[in-house]
């Protein structure tokens, strides 16, 4: 007996490393008119790791004892950050202190209390815009200056800065750096083709399932990624993208925030990030991605998912985190990638890929389009 296309597509999908949900979710997938994606565990490993340590000066606080207490209040979390601050502070046989009251907002950071202190750790745009610490002090000031200088030039490098602060006052502030997935130029640009668009000169050529006779690939059929030609950057001419501002502008320089966000028709693919502009415009080039949305909270995302679909587009979103759970659940169809911090993550997806392979993604759609064609 012949399996219907739909279940076999989902047994073809299953070989490739993704566990698609249900027919109705297999069928989805191949509707979508443009793609979403997050950087952070979707187009990078997602396993960053702490390249520096930049203490403040304040409080007599250094670089060992910033990172401790940062390690402190990380512990609790899932978030790929918090794993490697918790990491770097083991690295270095720092003794960790415990911590209580632990709390956390998704796209922003931690807050815990640590021997008596309470310890913030997360993202500059939240922490060190003045205001924030509540002192209204001028020292607070003047460290909160101080802090925004260091972590713009982190920034500035193409790193992901992420501020420390003790009781209000910004200590140290952090610099990790996230590898690319190897397969992820090849997957945007596959992605770029199924949704119509032109990708951008530059990543790779990897080739789609062919219009095969049965719904199984066979071998060879290019169901597979190709190889790419692992071609450099992406021009980045799109709109929205030029360079921003220099150094010392917001935090969102250059980006578009998801409020403003508005559908970008000659893009197929655009990425979405809580991370900062420069962070995001380095790996968005690096996958010949030139749509780029940064600074964004998760409803943020959500949102700009939604004035898409408004705008009459079906959207895939394809995000790791808890902090992508809105988005995903806004979207026509949601993909999921493995190693999957968040059962909220997993709930609201169609699918999961569960192999690290960004190009798994566009392999499913193009066997869901392919089943679609097949069911009459
Ligand atoms: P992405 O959209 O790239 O997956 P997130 O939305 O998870 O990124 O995070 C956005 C930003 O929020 C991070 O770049 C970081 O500055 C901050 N952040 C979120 N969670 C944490 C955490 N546990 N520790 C430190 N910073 C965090
Ligand atoms: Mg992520």
């Amino acid at each position: 007996a012949t399996m219907p296309p739909l279940l076999s597509a989902i047994a073809t999908a299953r070989r490739h490393g993704v566990l698609v949900k249900s027919a109705a979710a297999m069928e989805r997938l191949g509707a979508v008119t443009r793609v979403a994606l997050d950087k952070t565990g979707t187009l990078t490993e997602g396993a960053p790791r702490v390249a520096g340590v930049r203490p403040l000066g304040s409080g007599g606080t250094d670089e060992a004892r910033a990172l401790a207490l940062a390690a402190a209040a990380e512990q609790p979390s899932e978030h790929p950050i918090a794993r490697a601050v918790v990491a770097a502070a083991r690295v270095r046989g720092l003794r960790v202190p415990g911590a209580c009251a632990f709390s956390s907002t998704p796209g922003q950071g931690v807050r815990a209390v640590v021997e008596g202190r309470t310890v913030r750790v997360g993202s500059p745009a939240g922490l060190l815009s003045a205001g924030v610490s509540g002192s209204g002090e001028g020292l607070a000031e003047e460290q909160l200056r101080g802090a925004r200088a260091v972590a713009s030039e982190i920034e500035a490098a193409g790193q992901t800065a992420v501020a420390v602060l003790v009781d209000g006052l910004p200590v140290a502030v952090l610099a990790l750096t996230d590898r690319l997935r190897p397969g992820a130029p090849d997957a945007v640009a596959r992605l770029h083709r199924l949704t119509g668009a032109e990708a951008p000169p530059g990543p790779g050529t990897g080739a789609e399932p062919g219009p095969g006779t049965g719904a199984e690939p066979g071998p060879g059929t290019g169901a597979e990624p190709g190889p790419g030609t692992g071609a450099g950057p992406g021009t980045g001419a799109g709109p929205g993208t030029g360079p921003g501002p220099a150094a010392g502008a917001g935090p969102e320089a250059g980006a578009r925030t998801g409020a403003e966000a508005e559908p970008t028709s000659e893009a197929g693919v655009t990425l979405l990030t809580g991370d900062n502009a420069r962070a995001a415009r380095r790996t968005a080039e690096e996958c010949g991605i030139t749509d780029v949305r940064a600074g964004l909270l998760p409803q943020d995302k959500a949102a700009a998912v939604r004035a898409w679909q408004d705008a009459g587009a079906k959207v895939l979103m394809v995000g790791d985190g808890v902090n992508d759970a809105p988005a995903l659940a806004a979207a026509h169809s949601g993909v999921a990638m493995g190693r999957v911090g968040s059962d909220l993550a997993l709930e609201t997806a169609d699918a999961v890929v569960v192999r690290d392979e960004t190009g798994a993604v566009p392999t499913v759609v193009a066997l869901s389009r392919r089943a679609r064609r097949l069911v009459v």
